[in-house]
C-alpha cells in the first residue's frame, strides 16, 4: 500500500518511540491505599529514579528523539525528571493528571483532571502538543477537551494504524493510533500485590513482536507507535530491547523515526489524510441502553 501521505518521501513507514512515565500514579489511581506498600511504591519510583536516565542515555547514543507522556502527578512528584527529558531534547505530552481513567469519571471530573494536568506540566515549563489518555481509555469528552485546549494530536484511539485527522467542531486534531500489541505492559508487567499484571516475558519477545510489525508496515505504509513504561522497559536487558528495535529500523533504511509531535505536524499539513468525526456508534440499531 502507498505510504501515508504524512510521511516524508522515501519513507516506507514510520516508527515513534513513546514512554508513559506513570511512576506511582497508575497504581495510586487503581489501588487506593497502595501508598503504604513500600515495595510497590519503590517498584514504580524505579521509573523516574533509574530508568528514565538510562533511557535518555540510550536515546542519545542512538540519536533518536522520543515522546514522553507524563501524568501531572508524576510532574509534581518528579519535576527533575521532566527537566531532564526536556534538556535531552525530547517531547513531553499530556497523560492525565491522576491516571484515573476518563471512562470512570463524570464530565466535570474529566475536565478538572485534564486541566489540572495542564497546570502541573506548565509548572515544569511544558505546553504539551499531544495527549494520551490514561490506559488509552479516552471518552468522546476527552477528545473535545484535547481540541478545546488547542492540542495538536491524540494517541489513544485504535481504529487505524495510519495517522489521520479528527474533526472536533472547527478544530483538526491528528490521531496517531497505538495498539496493545505494541505496549511493553503486556510483556513485562508483574506485581503480585497490587496486581498490575502477571507477565515476565523475555525482552526478545518484545523485539520480535515489534520488528515483525515494523516489517509489515514497511509494506503497508503505516505507523508503528511503540509504547513503553520506564519502570518496565528501563530494566537493563529490556532497555537493550529498545536499542534492538531502533537498530532494526535503521538497518531497513526506509523507516522514518520521529517523535509523535513531528508526525502530528506532518499529518495536519499533509493533503489527502483521512478526516473523521469522532463519536459513538448508533445505539438505536440494537437497541442498547444509552446511559
Ligand atoms: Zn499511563
Amino acid at each position: 500500500m502507498t505510504p501515508s501521505p504524512a510521511f516524508p518521501s522515501g519513507s516506507a513507514c514510520a516508527l515513534s518511540l513513546t514512554f508513559d512515565v506513570d511512576a506511582e500514579s497508575a497504581i495510586l489511581a487503581a489501588h487506593p491505599g497502595a501508598w503504604r506498600d513500600a515495595m510497590a511504591m519503590t517498584h514504580q519510583a524505579f521509573g523516574p529514579r533509574v530508568a528514565v536516565p538510562r533511557i535518555l542515555r540510550l536515546l542519545a547514543e542512538e540519536e533518536v528523539r522520543a515522546t514522553f507522556f507524563v501524568p501531572g502527578v508524576t510532574a509534581r512528584l518528579w519535576p527533575g525528571t521532566v527537566a531532564a527529558i526536556l534538556e535531552a531534547g525530547h517531547e513531553v505530552g499530556h497523560h492525565s493528571h491522576t491516571h484515573v481513567t476518563a471512562t470512570t469519571m463524570t464530565e466535570d471530573e474529566q475536565r478538572a483532571d485534564f486541566e489540572t494536568a495542564l497546570e502541573a506540566l506548565a509548572a515544569c515549563g511544558v505546553t504539551p502538543r499531544g495527549h494520551r489518555a490514561a490506559m488509552w481509555q479516552a471518552t468522546w469528552t476527552t477528545l473535545e477537551l484535547v481540541a478545546e485546549h488547542g492540542l495538536d494530536y491524540d494517541s489513544s484511539l485504535m481504529d487505524d494504524d495510519r495517522p489521520y485527522v479528527l474533526k472536533v467542531g472547527d478544530r483538526r486534531v491528528a490521531e496517531l493510533p497505538p495498539h496493545w500489541s505494541l505496549d511493553d505492559w503486556e510483556q513485562y508487567a508483574f506485581l503480585p500485590v497490587p496486581e498490575i499484571g502477571t507477565q515476565i516475558e523475555a525482552p526478545s519477545k518484545l523485539v520480535e513482536l515489534w520488528t515483525v510489525e515494523l516489517d509489515a508496515q514497511r509494506r503497508e505504509g503505516g505507523l508503528v507507535v511503540g509504547t513503553m513504561h520506564p519502570f518496565l522497559s528501563g530494566r537493563a536487558s529490556r532497555a537493550e530491547a529498545i536499542r534492538a528495535v531502533i537498530e532494526h529500523a535503521r538497518a531497513a533504511g526506509d523507516v522514518w523515526i520521529a517523535p509523535l509531535g513531528d508526525i502530528a505536524t506532518a499529518t495536519l499539513a499533509a493533503r489527502d489524510v483521512e478526516e473523521r468525526v469522532p463519536g459513538p456508534p448508533d445505539l438505536s440499531v440494537g437497541p442498547y441502553p444509552s446511559d
